[in-house]
């Protein structure tokens, strides 16, 4: 059992979350999902299939983090799986953000074959959590992608374990993973890739 007003809660950040991306152009054509924690053994998420700018209460439901629908007849996205994996293996997580946009899916498929995105010397950078400057580098992996998610959320652990202070992940030719301790933290998270993957999508374009 989880707690109503919990649940309301992060609904409503979800549904929130919603209009501010599918706004940005960010979550086109029903793609994307969304979660926020409710507690320990629950999470709030995007029902499968739903437009992301109309989203209301009744676009989202309960799964645990097994990934299994609690007290719905709903059915959660495919990618259910690479929520819960980092709700499990964080207890800090408290929302996961996942977009469709257009320079995610051009950038990541820039990215030769096991290279990660570099993101290096960008005053921007201090916008992810817990990075005070901009002197660090950012290496986000570029996942291949695929249908069978349960392989794909393992391979996400195991990389996500090994660099804890990444924040975020792509899949190739798809999108974009990134995660927080609130909603907040998640979205400004979001807003902060899109303006690097466009600086690093313009420097190519003078640079090639
Ligand atoms: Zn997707």
């Amino acid at each position: 059992m989880f707690d109503v007003t919990r649940y309301a809660t992060a609904a409503q950040s979800i549904v929130d979350a919603g209009q501010f991306l599918y706004g940005r152009g960010w979550s086109p054509a029903t793609s994307s999902n969304y979660s926020a924690r409710i507690d320990s053994d629950h999470v709030a998420i995007t029902v499968s299939g739903r437009h992301k700018g109309q989203l209301t209460a009744a676009d989202v439901m309960v799964v645990d983090l097994d990934g299994r629908p609690v007290q719905s007849q709903c059915k959660s996205s495919a990618e259910t799986l690479l929520h819960t994996v980092l709700y499990r293996a964080f207890p800090e997580v408290g929302a996961v953000l996942h977009t469709h946009s257009v320079k995610a899916t051009v950038l990541s498929r820039l990215i030769a074959a096991g290279q990660a995105l570099e993101l290096e010397g960008y005053e921007l950078q201090k916008a992810f959590s817990g990075v005070e400057t901009h002197e660090g580098a950012l290496s986000i992996p570029v996942f291949d992608n695929t249908q069978d998610i349960p392989a794909l959320a393992e391979d996400t652990r195991a990389w996500f374990l090994a660099h804890p202070e990444q924040p975020g992940y792509l899949i190739r030719g798809h999108g974009l993973y990134t995660w927080g301790k609130t909603m907040a933290d998640c979205l400004r998270h979001v807003e902060a890739f899109e303006f690097l993957f466009e600086c690093e999508l313009e420097t190519m374009r003078v640079r090639p």
